[in-house]
């Protein structure tokens, strides 16, 4: 059994369309980042590459690659969990935890675990999902962001 952590962070600014783990949120305003900014996938496909000891997210899709400019980040995803299979691991389990004052993320968390089960091929039991509310204490009113914890159990395939 393989364990891996990650987060990530991202502003929110308008002018960009808001994509949690797959799912288009509704949202004056978006994550910036060189690809889609969806922190969730990002999270969870650093937390994948650490349990299986490769790279790092930054290292293996650098954001100076145009390559990856706007790419939707389930390409991250998919490449991370084709190198664990050619080491030999599957994933087991995977723990998420979104931190976000706006919006409110509670209606999307069927549609992105939905999502999440179809690209990790793994069954919506091993998979939890959960966001939580920072009350200024974290992001500042005219600076927001969203961050994403993540954890996963891998083990052999
Ligand atoms: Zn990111």
């Amino acid at each position: 059994m393989k364990i891996g952590f990650s987060f990530d962070v991202h502003p929110l600014v308008r002018g960009r369309k808001l994509v949690l783990g797959g799912i288009p949120i509704e949202h004056d305003k978006g994550l910036l980042g060189h690809s889609d900014g969806d922190v969730v996938l990002h999270a969870l496909t650093d937390a994948l590459l650490s349990a299986g000891g490769l790279p790092d997210i930054g290292t293996l899709f650098p954001d100076t690659d145009p390559a990856f400019k706007d790419r939707e980040s389930s390409f991250f995803l998919l490449v991370a969990l084709n190198k664990l299979h050619e080491k030999g691991y599957k994933v087991d389990q995977v723990d998420l935890t979104i931190v976000a004052d706006e919006p409110k993320l509670s209606p999307y968390y069927v549609k992105m675990k939905k999502n999440l089960s179809r690209l990790l091929n793994l069954s919506e039991d091993r998979i939890s999902l959960k966001a939580r509310r920072t009350e200024g204490l974290i992001f500042q009113k005219d600076k927001p962001g969203i961050m994403c914890f993540a954890l996963v159990v891998l083990t052999s395939l």
